[in-house]
């Protein structure tokens, strides 16, 4: 035997199992998230019986531990469901809402747009959380174990802690000064204002007593009594630093016990022959995707070299968001042209705007509404590319039954508003920035209204069985993130995991195209052949750590997740291959 091979040899042995790597296949249940210990979490589940409801839950509660600044109970977020028994695709809505004190004037000074950077620290920024009910909704629907039994892996990580990574380090680093400004912020995240050093013992026994609280007296225990008040408290008197002024909320207790999570109806969509369920209103990824994906049908991608395929990819991407960014937002306050917009005679007329071979800057919106029964149209809304910076985590879990759940769920900003509920363990959302700041606009902020997102968990089934889940952080990059990887895996041939490694190129009706410097992509032979067709690009770190679940013919499945970004993420099989 030569030395490598005992050398690999001898780290299979000592691996164990469930050792983070970004790949795995095998038999039974599968899950991919960023996070390890939250992996881990699913898996112990779904060993204990539990299906795909009840392990997400337990993954997306450990990664309210481990990635606290991405997303946690303060937040809100979107989850798709395969019921295999039902063969049937529910979607559940819990997106944060506007208190009722909000107006559309809310983000306004003196008749001007207040600056983003300023409202995103504050109360103001902050909406009625929705984690926590849709957790409760998705367990008591579609779960089999209670809360106080999925929260349990996440208590247990809470409790004993874990090395703070180089990746909990940088964003941490990068929100010092936001942190600063809350005391309980700062007692819980930063050393002397500065952020907790790589390789530090971290430990929340805050979050895993409120962790406790909700396993105890259940969605009542967030949503009435002592938390609620708390929440609404710390809304309310932000806890500043010495010499912080801060806007302050006005939510109150009623707008916490109010809250309700929406079960939707996903959005449908074909593909070449595949049936795609994505995200519906608020959330603009499910027909954003699909419209990209319809004027892409129109293209004989398959004959074409990997450039076309991508330089199309990015044309189709700029229309839909040119039409996303016009149209969508929340369906309950506002006509959206669903019908139109997901129309393949709309689609196709979007695709005559496409030159082969060259790229013509930026999009208008069309006309959906021609693609309408009611074609009543609502003024025309002034388009501006809002500030939607990108955060959020995505996850994905199926069981042995063929259950499949794909996860998105966020606090917005990395840290969200940046205020800690004194006391709690987690971090408030600051979602509401997410509204457009003035008007007119259908995403306007509206009393008890959702604001528009992107995150878009997708499921894909051919000839009625699953394919494959595919799902992203990153804001608005979102769309784009799981649209590029779809077109990697179904056009270009590429296993999901490498249609997901891939460098993405994401392209939302801007005059360039932001590309990740993680991976080398400005001056590679592949930036350079786009270039021809007059693409630029505007570099930033990394894009969206996706996940995703790819089911193969051979009836095993492959969790997918990231080598490279945001540290690697862990994906495990129940029983490997
Ligand atoms: N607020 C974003 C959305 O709902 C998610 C946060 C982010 O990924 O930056 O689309």
């Amino acid at each position: 035997m030569n030395k490598p091979f005992i050398a690999t040899l001898i780290v299979l042995l000592i691996t164990p199992a469930w050792a983070k790597q970004p790949v795995a296949t095998g038999y039974g249940g599968a899950v991919a998230t960023i996070s390890e210990p939250a992996s881990q979490a699913a898996m112990r589940i779904l060993n204990a019986g539990g299906n795909a409801v009840d392990a997400a839950v337990a993954a997306a509660a450990t990664l309210g531990v481990t990635d606290p600044f991405s997303c946690g109970i303060g937040g809100g977020g979107f989850m798709l469901i395969y019921s295999a028994k039902d063969k049937k695709i529910i979607s559940i809505d819990s997106r944060e809402t506007a208190p009722a004190y909000f107006s559309p004037q809310i983000y306004k000074k003196e008749g001007k747009e207040m600056e983003w950077d300023d409202v995103v620290p504050t109360g103001i920024s902050v909406g009625v959380p929705g984690t926590v009910r849709g957790w409760h909704e998705a367990l008591a629907r579609y779960g089999t174990m209670d809360m106080a039994r999925v929260l349990q892996p996440a208590i247990q990580v809470a409790d004993t802690g874990f090395k703070i990574s180089p990746n909990f380090y940088r964003i941490n680093q990068i929100n010092e000064a936001k942190f600063a400004r809350f005391s309980s912020t700062s007692a819980l995240y930063l050393k002397d204002g500065k952020a907790l050093p790589i390789g530090t013992s971290f430990r929340n026994p805050d979050l895993a007593a409120t962790y406790r609280a909700i396993s105890k007296g259940g969605v009542k225990a967030f949503y009435e009594g002592q938390l609620a008040k708390q929440i609404v408290d710390t809304v309310n008197a932000p806890p500043v630093a010495a010499g912080v002024a801060v806007l302050t909320g006005k939510m109150t207790l009623a707008d916490l016990k109010d809250y309700e999570a929406r079960l939707r109806q996903p959005i449908h969509s074909t593909y070449r022959g595949l049936d795609l369920y994505g995200m519906a209103m608020p959330s603009s990824g499910g027909i954003a995707i699909a419209e990209a994906l319809n004027i892409l049908e129109g293209f004989d991608l398959k004959t074409m070299p990997r450039d076309q395929v991508e330089h199309l990819y990015m044309e189709a991407a700029k229309l839909a968001f040119a039409d996303r960014n016009a149209y969508v937002a929340d369906g309950e306050y506002t006509d959206v042209p669903k019908t139109g917009l997901l129309s393949k005679a709309y689609a196709a007329e979007r695709a005559k705007l496409i030159d082969l071979k060259q790229s013509h800057g930026k999009a208008n919106a069309g006309d959906p509404f021609l693609f309408q029964d009611d074609q009543s149209r609502p003024l025309r809304p002034k388009v501006s590319l809002s500030t939607e910076p990108a955060h959020t985590t995505h996850l994905t879990v199926s069981d042995k039954e063929g259950n499949i759940v794909a996860y998105t769920f966020t606090i917005e900003d990395w840290g969200g508003s940046g205020i800690v509920v004194p006391g709690k363990g987690f971090l408030l959302n600051n979602e509401m920035t997410d509204f457009e700041f003035s008007g007119p606009h259908p995403n306007i902020p509206e009393a008890g209204k959702r604001p528009r997102s992107s995150m878009s968990p997708t499921l894909a089934f051919k000839n009625g069985k699953p394919l494959f889940s595919i799902g992203s952080p990153g804001g608005s990059t979102i769309i784009t993130t799981v649209l590029q990887t779809i077109v990697n895996h179904i056009d270009l041939g590429m296993p999901l995991a490498d249609a997901l490694a891939a460098p993405r190129l994401s392209q939302r009706n801007g005059d360039k195209t932001q590309v990740e410097t993680l991976l080398k992509f400005v001056g590679s032979p592949q930036a350079k052949a786009l270039e021809q067709y007059g693409h630029q690009w505007n570099e930033t770190d990394e894009i969206g750590a996706a996940n995703g679940l790819q089911f193969n013919s051979d009836g095993s499945t492959t969790a997918v997740s990231e080598p490279l970004r945001h540290g690697g993420g862990s994906a495990i099989v129940q029983k490997p291959q």
